[in-house]
């Protein structure tokens, strides 16, 4: 008989009753050290006592108005947000393929709102993750993701990613603009060159298109930057961000500039749940922490702290590990072998991981990892890589 859950995940046989940081205990007495914060999005990690009160206080006074009244703690929100980034305004919704639904949205509302009606398509990348809608299926454009779904949602085109050649041959007079992550999650922590981002920035301005980000999974601090693209000096004219936004509270956002922003008027877009007076207060809450004074300057240490160790790692076990790929607290170990056998492998040593493409095992750990969480994480890598020697099978077959 089918389970009570729609059978949508292979999950692993574990519970956890509670956490503490970057720790999580099941109900029998066993704990685990969470380096994939419920895949990157746990940015403060557990029972982080200024987001659990910030939670309660808020929802002991008003949980949810609708977006028919104001909503101080929004209205706080997207100021912080737009003093703090590109944008000059931010629309709240409720995950990241919803968010980027919005950001194509407000891609097709520009280009009509400036007398380019026909400029309705996206270029997106290949190995790109973003979302499960049925846009985003489209958008993201893995068949694996796509079988069985029916006719494919029209608008979108795919180019290999970091190929300029191929990305100029594909702009059209139907391009609306691109999407691109600053670095691929899914797709298997694959940065693109700082250099493509800015050549793609260039192109967007030749060709007087729009250049979309999504940072759903390398944005709020990731990277040790508040968005990945900062690193390469240039800026998008709309940007999906959500995962680690409100530090576990289901929330997405689109920002934009005003000359993309300013044609969303009243009635053209909308969300029920959408920048609830909950979710801004818990958002609130992530910006407190992550805005802080040297915070991010303290991501960017512990993570190559981890960078390195895991060099040294790859370079111990060349029969398990073929190399590191990342940037921040977004790391990739890329397997020889089946990356899940690896993750599994730590799992049973006690690290939590995420598997992602190309045969790679994802670490996103809370941004508010201890420089000790760092150093065990890396012992326990190391002798799950000791279980997947090809030794260790020989030893445990006799
Ligand atoms: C996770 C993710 C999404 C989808 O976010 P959901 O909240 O699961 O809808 C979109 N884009 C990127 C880059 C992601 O990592």
């Amino acid at each position: 008989m089918i389970s009570a859950l729609m059978p949508t995940y292979n999950r692993a046989d574990l519970a956890f009753e509670r956490g503490q940081g970057a720790w999580l205990y099941t109900g029998d007495g066993r704990r685990f050290l969470d380096f994939g914060a419920g895949i990157a999005t746990s940015s403060l990690g557990h029972n982080n006592a200024h987001l659990v009160a910030a939670i309660a206080e808020q929802a002991a006074r008003v949980m949810h108005v609708s977006n028919l009244y104001r909503v101080p703690g929004a209205e706080r929100l997207a100021a912080r947000l737009v003093a703090a980034t590109f944008a000059d305004s931010v629309f709240f919704c409720n995950s990241g393929a919803e968010a980027n639904e919005g950001m194509v949205k407000a891609m097709r509302k520009a280009m009509a709102g400036t007398g380019r009606r026909e400029r309705t398509r996206v270029i997106c990348f290949e190995g790109a993750f973003h979302g499960r809608t049925l846009a985003m299926l489209a958008a993201t454009g893995n068949p694996k993701y796509l079988a069985g779904f029916g006719p494919v949602v029209e608008g979108f085109d795919h180019v290999p990613f970091g190929n300029m050649n191929s990305l100029r041959d594909a702009i059209g007079p139907e391009t609306a603009g691109i999407i691109v992550e600053p670095i691929q999650g899914e797709g298997g922590v694959r940065p693109a060159p700082l250099q493509f981002l800015r050549d793609l920035r260039a192109a967007c301005d030749e060709y007087g298109i729009l250049l979309g980000m999504d940072e759903v999974q390398c944005g709020m601090g990731r990277t040790g930057k508040l968005f990945a693209h900062e690193w390469a000096g240039i800026a998008p004219d709309v940007m999906s961000a959500a995962k680690g936004i409100a530090g576990g509270f289901p929330m997405g956002a689109v920002l934009a500039t005003e000359a993309v922003a300013k044609h969303l008027v009243p009635g053209s877009h909308g969300t029920t749940f959408g920048g609830s007076p909950l979710a801004c207060a818990a958002a609130n809450a992530v910006l407190d922490v992550i805005l802080a004074p040297g915070f991010m300057a303290d991501v960017d240490r512990k993570a190559r702290v981890l960078w390195h160790a895991l060099q040294s790692v790859v370079h111990d076990y060349p029969e398990v590990f073929a190399d590191v790929r990342g940037a921040g607290l977004m790391l990739g170990l890329k397997c020889v072998g089946s990356n899940i056998e690896v993750q599994n492998a730590m799992m049973a040593e006690g690290l939590l991981t995420v598997a992602a493409g190309d045969n790679v095992v994802r670490l996103v750990p809370p941004l508010v990892v201890t420089d000790a969480d760092v150093a065990e994480a890396v012992e326990i890598i190391r002798r799950g890589a000791r279980r997947c020697l090809p030794s260790h099978h020989q030893v445990a077959a006799k």
